[in-house]
């Protein structure tokens, strides 16, 4: 019988998890009693799942975002991405979901698959769906051993703009739905924005539905952005609220100009001036954009995990080269251990 510290060892116990093994463990005036004898192999981490709720009060999470494929080259794209990945031992991965369009029950295929080897979230998103189709989608993935979901609403699709919402109006719907079918069994997510979601119709407003969504939900994790100030402000905003629900702020690392401003004009936030001006000094280069981008990424991780955000969150869009950089310039400050 090992007596440790408890903070510490409730840290091994995810390394131990994540290499595969789980151990009997119990706690004892703040001391944990650790049993070598108990340590047992798992060959699927399915019913051992953790709730990215629990995992956030464990030290700071690194987690990565992937997209389903649409063609066996990007089939492709993304094993070799989750393979380069899964050393640096993410907390957890997430899938994205498409609305109304095809990625939908690939989403699901690879968020179940993904329970071999990681701890997977599931995106699902309310907009063209029936209340009842949703509840079943929640049961399916409940009855597979997935025990994360981030609840979104997600956008009419831009193959079919006119697609009805659907039966719930707003993702905190969504929310209480996974809480009905699922009671405290999955822990739920729920999406924010830094700078404010583009439909809103003001600051103050955007700030009261956000916060009273992220008071039903577990955790939140934010649109991506470029600007510390942005994520701390919201975070000020929300405590203001009363609102103290962990938010990951999300990072995507730039590797390509015309792209990075494609994602930020789509998502309704552009690129901050200053920094597109040193892009776009740098735009001919390839590799010098890559190393400005991978620059500013870790500067702007570290600042966040300096400022107490509980992890980084990164998308990956299922390329590895520019987040395994940005994970190996953070060092400690981004390791549980
Ligand atoms: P909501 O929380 O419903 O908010 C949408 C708008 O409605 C906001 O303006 C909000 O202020 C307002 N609102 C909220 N509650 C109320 C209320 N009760 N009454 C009136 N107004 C209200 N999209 C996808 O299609 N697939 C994905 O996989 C996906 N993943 C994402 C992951 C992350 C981390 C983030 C940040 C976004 C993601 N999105 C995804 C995008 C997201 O679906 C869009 O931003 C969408 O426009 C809003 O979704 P939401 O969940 O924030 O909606």
């Amino acid at each position: 019988m090992t007596r440790v510290p408890a903070a510490r060892d409730v840290q091994r116990l995810w390394a131990w998890r994540a290499g595969g093994y789980r151990c009997a463990c119990t706690v004892e005036s703040g001391l944990v009693h650790i049993s070598r004898d108990h340590v047992v192999a798992v060959r699927r981490r399915a019913p051992d799942v953790t709730r990215i709720s629990d995992l956030l009060a464990a030290g700071p999470s690194t987690s990565f975002e992937f997209m389903p494929p649409r063609s066996d080259v990007g089939e492709q794209r993304l094993r070799t991405a989750l393979s380069e990945l899964r050393p640096l031992d993410p907390s957890f991965v997430s899938v994205t979901y498409g609305a109304g369009g095809s990625t939908r029950s690939r989403t699901h295929g690879i968020v179940v698959d993904l329970l071999d080897d990681f701890t997977p979230m599931a995106h699902l998103t309310t907009w063209g769906h029936e209340r009842d189709e949703l509840a079943d989608i929640i049961r399916s993935y409940h009855d597979r051993g997935v025990r994360n979901i981030l609840a979104l609403r997600g956008d009419p699709p831009r193959n079919e703009p006119d697609l009805p919402i659907g039966d719930l109006a707003n993702a905190i719907d969504l929310v209480r739905l996974v809480r009905e079918i699922t009671g405290d069994d999955m822990a739920v997510g729920v999406a924010a924005q830094p700078q404010v979601h583009p439909s809103s119709p003001d600051r103050a407003t955007d700030r009261r539905h956000l916060a009273a969504k992220l008071a039903e939900a577990d955790f939140g994790i934010t649109q991506f952005f470029f600007r510390t100030e942005d994520y701390l402000r919201m975070m000020e905003e929300l405590a203001d609220l009363g609102c103290t629900t962990p938010v990951l702020p999300g990072i995507m690392p730039i590797t390509n100009v015309g792209q990075i401003e494609r994602f930020a004009a789509m998502s309704g936030h552009p690129v901050p001036a200053d920094l597109a001006a040193r892009l776009h000094e740098v735009a001919d280069d390839p590799d010098e954009v890559r190393r400005l981008g991978v620059e500013e990424a870790t500067r702007l991780c570290r600042d966040l995990l300096d400022g107490g955000a509980p992890g980084i969150h990164y998308y990956t869009l299922n390329t590895s080269t520019a987040t395994r950089e940005i994970h190996a310039n953070l060092g400690s400050l981004a390791t549980r251990d």
